[in-house]
């Protein structure tokens, strides 16, 4: 490929002969905030809710906690995880790594809630 031909050409990676995706159009709106937007002014801006942990209302996290511990105890306890406590000298029980995982939204309220139900 000389330095003047470009790579893509006719929809196509001329070294990969891939096909190359078409560029989006690009968003001609701008997003921003309502500053200076007189019409705007006073009105909440909202939170952005988490895409990282769940966003559960008060009462659903007594319903998943509920039910995620039910889940919990079905796991025999050869497949928890246990960390050694240097201070006490004795194994703790930490969740199972592929529970944690699995509800690793939901790990923000449960993590206490187990260890309270446990008695840790
Ligand atoms: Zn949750």
């Amino acid at each position: 490929m000389v330095k003047h031909h470009k790579r893509v050409h006719n929809g196509k990676d001329r070294l990969t002969g891939r096909k190359v995706l078409q560029r989006r159009d690009v968003d001609t709106e701008v997003k921003t905030r309502s500053i200076g937007k007189p019409n705007t002014f006073g009105l909440p801006i909202l939170t952005r809710p988490s895409r990282r942990h769940c966003n559960c209302s008060p009462e659903q996290v007594k319903q998943v906690n509920e039910r995620l511990f039910v889940e919990l105890s079905s796991i025999p306890l050869s497949y928890w995880d246990r960390t050694w406590n240097e201070l006490t000298g004795a194994w703790e029980l930490d969740l199972p790594k592929h529970f944690a995982a699995k509800h690793r939204t939901h790990m923000r309220h449960f993590r206490a809630y187990a260890r309270e139900r446990i008695g840790q």
